[in-house]
This record gives C-alpha cells, sequence and structure tokens, in this order.
C-alpha cells in the first residue's frame, strides 16, 4: 500500500495550519507551524494568493491529511456520504471522525493518528469484545472501544493516556480511563468536529 515517508510537519505547513498528526510534539514550541508559518520550499515563502479551484482542493487536502487518508480511501468515503441521507460535507466528516483510529485517538489511547492506526493494525483495540484491527471501520452509536487486557501495560498507551486526560474527550464520547474503554454516546455533529474547515468548498470540488 501507498505511504507517505516524508517529514508529516511539511503538511501542516503547507496547509497553514496545525493538523496535530506529532502527537506530544504538536502541543509544544517545537511545532514546525510555531516556528516557520510558511509553505515548504525553495519558493515557499513567495507562494501567490490561491482562488478558486485552489481553494477548494487545499480544503480537500485539509481534510484528507488531517485524517491520515490517502485520495482513493477519501474518495471511498466521500461517495458513501453522498449516498447517506443529509448534507454530504456533514456526513463526511462524521464517517471520518467514527472511524476506529481516529475513535482510539480522540479517547486517549494514541497520542496521533498515526499511532491510533498501529494500535488498531496489531490487534490491540476491540469493539464490542470483538477484536477488530481495520482502522477504517467505521464505529457505530453505542459502541464501546477498548484496549485489550494484555495491551494495557503498553506504555505508549499509558503515556498517551495521561496527556489525554489534561486535554479532554469530545462531548461525542465517554472515557472509562481505569478501564481503558470509551463509549459513543452519541453520533458526532458538525460543531465536534475540532478542525477548522469548510466542507462545502470539497462538495463543490468533487461534484464537478
Ligand atoms: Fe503539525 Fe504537529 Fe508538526 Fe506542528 S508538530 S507542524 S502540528 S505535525
Amino acid at each position: 500500500m501507498a505511504r507517505y515517508c516524508e517529514s508529516v510537519c511539511r503538511l501542516c505547513r503547507r496547509e497553514g495550519m496545525k493538523l496535530f498528526l506529532k502527537g506530544d510534539r504538536c502541543f509544544s514550541n517545537k511545532c514546525a507551524i510555531e516556528r516557520r508559518n510558511f509553505p515548504p520550499g525553495q519558493h515557499g515563502r513567495r507562494r501567490s494568493k490561491i482562488l478558486g479551484y485552489g481553494i477548494q482542493l487545499r480544503e480537500k487536502q485539509k481534510v484528507k491529511r488531517f485524517y491520515g487518508l490517502l485520495e482513493t480511501q477519501f474518495r471511498l468515503t466521500f461517495e458513501k456520504a453522498e449516498r447517506m441521507r443529509g448534507v454530504t460535507g456533514e456526513n463526511l466528516l462524521s464517517l471520518l471522525e467514527r472511524r476506529l483510529d481516529n475513535v482510539v485517538h480522540r479517547l486517549g489511547f494514541a497520542s496521533s493518528r498515526e499511532q491510533a492506526r498501529q494500535l488498531v493494525r496489531h490487534g490491540h483495540v476491540k469493539v464490542n469484545g470483538r477484536k477488530v484491527d481495520i482502522p477504517s471501520f467505521v464505529v457505530a452509536q453505542g459502541a464501546v472501544v477498548a484496549i485489550k487486557d494484555k495491551s494495557r501495560q503498553n506504555p505508549l498507551v499509558v503515556g498517551a493516556l495521561e496527556g489525554a486526560k489534561a486535554r479532554g474527550v469530545p462531548a461525542w464520547l465517554e472515557l472509562n480511563a481505569s478501564e481503558f474503554q470509551g463509549k459513543v454516546v452519541t453520533l458526532p455533529k458538525r460543531e465536534d468536529v475540532s478542525l477548522a474547515v469548510n466542507e462545502k468548498l470539497i462538495v463543490e470540488l468533487y461534484s464537478k
């Protein structure tokens, strides 16, 4: 499978905003956006203003990179959102928020979505008592997501949970830190998505 192997901080600099791709480092003064908030590359500082299609493209790239998806996966999620009832842009964000890797990260079991994806792939996560090792698995309302008993001593999980306790979890999730589990109490709404993005522009881009 294709993977992005370069510095992820370049992605934040390209989008001109924090995408929180590196765990605790993103909350420190070592964050590249704090130090060099201009696009990467030789001509980064001299890039001209973007308009029209360029703005739509950047909004799509922001969301895609925030959730760590490649183009095909993102497009498939968009098509699924289109088939659902309601507003396509909001459906898209809701589907992305409910991905298992995102839920594991939001609950605080991993400090980044990349780390969460690895936990899921390596079989450390259970949904409603059964092992699920598919990061794109969409978690339903009422589902209980837990770290397997044997994995609860994992220093990455313990460390991430400490950091997350201080930052809190979103209102649509409920964390039981002592049991290493969390519940999807309600489906995420638009206002629960912390990323500053105009999802309508993504719908316009894919509708061309
Ligand atoms: Fe982005 Fe985090 Fe790197 Fe800052 S530290 S540029 S938020 S990935």
